[in-house]
């Protein structure tokens, strides 16, 4: 059932994090293995600290040896531990963007850290089980929606997109002769990608046919961390249309046999009384954008050179752009202040899809193991600066 509260986006910008638990190459790294992250009881508290061990609930420094470990604590909508489940990552973290974008909203869902922590695995995950990710778990709310939709005369007509920007350049997943894409902005249809391949959905396997043909378009690179590390953001887009004729009858179905897509509520209600006059079709847009962005690794930790180093400097720009954007944004309630949306290829696509009316949800990945500590501060900082 639909709750109306989550469409109305009081609160637009949520900030979640998700501590993974330990990888067995972190585990047997050094002995014995610690964590450097401590999740406090509320669910909303972290703290990251070289001697977690030694760390209280209070967020004091800890000494040990005679050395003085500070303790970095943070607040967020929620902190998902090891333990946490798919299916609970997606109810708090995602579940009301995909509402609202059936109420005809735009809405973001992004993914930011550290190469290894959990990005993909969060959006995207397996394909049929528990360890399904937001992706298909998203997927599969939208149809289940429409095929549930009991109004009288809705259609519906479902996009999938799934573009890639790799060092500044956008080019589209889903038919990569596409390459080189560009931003324009129309007074119809809002921001767009130009020549980006837009496909009509019908059922979630048709979408997840797609997902597959875009994993493997995403380019990837091996970086020192020793394991395919992917340097570009990933944008998965689903553009839900629906188009309501309240009491229309005959004449009005010929407009609407453009919405090729499924049409609940026909079978039930067909042949029903002819309303009389002719009102005017509704028809509202909701388009969801679901983001896996480039690790936010530091340069130095990947030792890049030449192409790598090139590559890593467009990923960080790119990143504290959207970190920027956030920032405004978040600062910005109520008062309307400049939010820097053109200095990136990312911020500029998702102007129309950040803040204001548009449910956004940051989701900061972090590793618990103590060497990865450095990028997990990092990460938690990024993640805070959005609150
Ligand atoms: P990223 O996309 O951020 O580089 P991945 O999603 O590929 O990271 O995750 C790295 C590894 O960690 C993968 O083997 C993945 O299956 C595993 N992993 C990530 N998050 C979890 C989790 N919450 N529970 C279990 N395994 C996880
Ligand atoms: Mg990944």
């Amino acid at each position: 059932t639909f709750d109306a509260s989550d469409a109305a986006c009081t609160d637009s910008i949520k900030v979640f994090t998700r501590v993974r638990p330990p990888l067995e190459r972190e585990r047997r790294s050094y002995l014995p293995y610690a964590d450097a992250v401590l999740i406090h009881p509320d669910a909303r508290t972290l703290s990251l600290s070289e001697n977690v061990s030694g760390t209280s609930l209070n967020g004091a420094a800890s000494v040990e040896n005679g050395l003085v470990y500070p303790t970095h604590q943070f607040t967020y909508d929620r902190v998902f531990g090891p333990d946490s489940q798919q299916a609970e990552v997606y109810e708090h973290a995602a579940r009301g963007a995909v509402l609202s974008t059936l109420q005809g909203f735009n809405a973001t869902v992004i993914a930011y850290g550290q190469t290894g922590t959990g990005k993909t695995y969060t959006m995207e995950g397996d394909r049929v089980g528990p360890g399904r990710g937001i992706i298909p778990r998203a997927i599969d709310e939208v149809f289940a929606f429409i095929e549930n939709d009991a109004a009288p005369r809705s259609k519906y007509l479902v996009r999938a997109a799934f573009l890639q920007i790799y060092n500044e350049v956008i080019s589209d997943l889903l038919k990569p002769a596409q390459r080189e894409l560009v931003i324009r902005e129309d007074p119809r249809r809002g921001k767009y990608v130009h020549g980006l391949s837009e496909w009509v959905v019908r059922s979630p396997a048709e979408v997840y046919q797609l997902m597959e043909v875009g994993a493997a378009a995403r380019m990837t690179g091996a970086t020192k961390l020793n394991e395919r590390s992917s340097r570009s953001h990933a944008v998965f887009i689903l553009i839900v249309e629906q188009s309501r004729a309240p009491g229309a009858a005959g004449g009005a179905d010929d407009e609407m046999d453009q919405f090729r897509g499924l049409t609940p509520g026909m079978g039930r209600k067909a042949g029903a009384a002819a309303a009389g006059a002719r009102e005017r079709q509704s028809v509202s847009v909701g388009k969801l954008n679901l983001v896996d962005l480039a690790g936010s690794e530091r340069v130095h930790i990947t030792g890049a050179t030449g192409r790598r180093l090139e590559e890593s400097k467009r990923i960080n720009s790119s990143l504290s752009a959207l970190g920027n954007v956030i920032a405004a944004l978040t600062d910005a309630r109520g008062a309307r202040a400049h939010v820097p949306y053109r200095d990136s290829k990312l911020t500029r696509l998702l102007e129309d899809s950040l803040g204001g009316n548009c449910k956004t949800t940051i989701l900061a990945m972090i590793s618990p193991a103590l060497d990865a500590f450095p990028e997990s501060l990092s990460t938690a900082k990024f993640a805070q600066r959005a609150k």
